[in-house]
């Protein structure tokens, strides 16, 4: 028989390991990649990416791929999070809306770099359990909504930035009413084939420029 004190434990992936694991991610999948806005890297250094992530992946939240979450959502690959917060050209005073608070990874990296974020999320449960990781981590300048992201969150607006992490077939209206003139929304339009689009308003016009391919769940029409 075997004694239970001699087998040992399954090794445990220990902070540090982590630590090191995200700096070879901002290294060989952020910086090798032209990311270069220096606020997004801190942020992409400095945030737990294995906080938000159920703890069988834990040992794969730096790898260089989505990963599922709970209600059959992903928590985008951290290079995606990574251009389109630069791409969103956020500065330390925005006011920032994003829509798709999913497990709040992305909602933590947007915390880091502007003043304030307001997040609506179409699902209780991920909303809630968002809202208790991020003020674990000690977040305070972020306010989360349960509700439907077509409709923005009027009460807040307008907005310096808007991030979207789920895809529309068309960029909703109300969103581009809730974004400063001047300001930067970036969003994956699309069905089976999706492009990041960057749109930036300007006093009487809106600018839209189509990046990266990508692949998002769809952005739902109901609860
Ligand atoms: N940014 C997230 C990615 C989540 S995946 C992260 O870092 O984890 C996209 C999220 O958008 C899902 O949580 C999904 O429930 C949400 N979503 C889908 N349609 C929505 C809508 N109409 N309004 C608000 N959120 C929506």
């Amino acid at each position: 028989m075997i004694n239970s004190q001699f087998v040992p434990d399954k090794p445990q992936t220990t902070v540090e390991q982590f630590e090191v694991e995200r700096k070879e991610m901002v290294e060989t999948q952020l910086r090798d990649r032209k990311i270069k806005d220096a606020k997004v890297l801190a942020a992409m250094s400095k945030v737990p990416r294995h906080e938000f992530v159920d703890s069988w992946c834990q040992a794969l939240a730096y790898s260089d791929r989505p990963l599922p979450i709970d209600h059959h959502q992903t928590i985008s690959q951290p290079y995606i999070v990574a251009y389109m917060t630069e791409a969103a050209n956020i500065t330390p005073s925005d006011k920032v809306l994003e829509i798709g608070t999913g497990c709040g990874y992305q909602t933590a990296i947007l915390a880091e770099i502007a003043k304030q974020v307001y997040s609506v999320e179409i699902i209780p449960e991920l909303s809630q359990q968002a809202s208790q990781t991020l003020s674990k981590l000690g977040y305070k300048n972020i306010q989360f909504k349960t509700g439907d992201g077509y409709q923005g969150w009027v009460e807040h607006a307008p907005y310096d930035a808007i991030i979207v992490t789920a895809a529309p077939k068309y960029i909703p209206h109300a969103l581009i009413k809730q974004l400063k003139i001047k300001g930067t929304m970036v969003i994956p339009v699309g069905t089976w084939h999706q492009d990041i689009v960057v749109l930036t308003k300007t006093e009487n016009d809106i600018v839209l420029e189509k990046t990266i391919p990508v692949r998002f769940v769809p952005m739902r029409k109901k609860f």
